[in-house]
């Protein structure tokens, strides 16, 4: 049996849901990372092992055929996947938030029903753009398949238990906050 209970949260890259997230993370000490490997390249700032694994397609390739995997996806050109081993070793200890995208969200939910899913909706899509060109670690041809990317996973919030619009970063925060004492406290 497993401590912790499990907390997914998806929002499409330009919704501000890493500030949210660590602005979540630090109130509450009870709340795990689980930490995903990628084979995009690391943005700068970003720690192996802390953000994310990073590591080649081989790689990845192999960590699927050894069922490495709890669940994974391949999008913009890159592979995403929440390896096992972590996850489980950190439910364990506490309760574990995932920060994953809807495909992924919803393999979690199929092999955990009581696992809840959270989406970040931005508050229009002109504010999504205008955060990733303003970023300026994103290339253009990324920018345009981000935008894409985003325009469909709004229209998988509805499968979501709860959707948060991120119009004020602490707002955000505490309405999530709000969420995780509702169904783990
Ligand atoms: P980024 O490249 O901006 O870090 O992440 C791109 C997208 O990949 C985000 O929507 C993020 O939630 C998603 N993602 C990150 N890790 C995983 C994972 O392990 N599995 C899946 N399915 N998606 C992930």
């Amino acid at each position: 049996m497993f401590k912790g209970k499990l907390f997914v949260i998806s929002g499409a890259s330009g919704v501000g849901k890493s500030t949210v997230l660590s602005r979540v993370m630090a109130k509450r000490e009870d709340l795990l990372f689980s930490v995903s490997a990628t084979t995009r390249a690391p943005r700068p700032g970003e720690q192996e092992a802390v953000s994310y694994y990073f590591v080649s397609k081989d790689a990845f390739r192999e960590m699927i055929d050894r069922g490495e995997f709890v669940e994974y996806d391949a999008h913009m050109n890159n592979f995403y996947g929440t390896p096992k081993g972590q996850l489980e070793e950190k439910l364990q200890r506490g309760h574990v938030i995932l920060d994953i995208e809807p495909n992924g969200a919803f393999a979690v939910k199929k092999a955990r029903p009581d696992a809840v899913l959270i989406f970040i909706a931005p508050p229009s899509m002109a504010e999504v753009e205008r955060r990733l060109r303003s970023r300026g670690d994103t290339p253009e041809d990324q920018i345009c398949l981000r935008l894409d990317r985003a325009n469909w996973e709004m229209e998988q919030s509805k499968k979501y238990n709860y959707t948060v619009i991120n119009d004020r970063v602490d707002a955000c925060a505490e309405e999530i906050l709000d969420i995780i004492a509702h169904e783990a406290d």
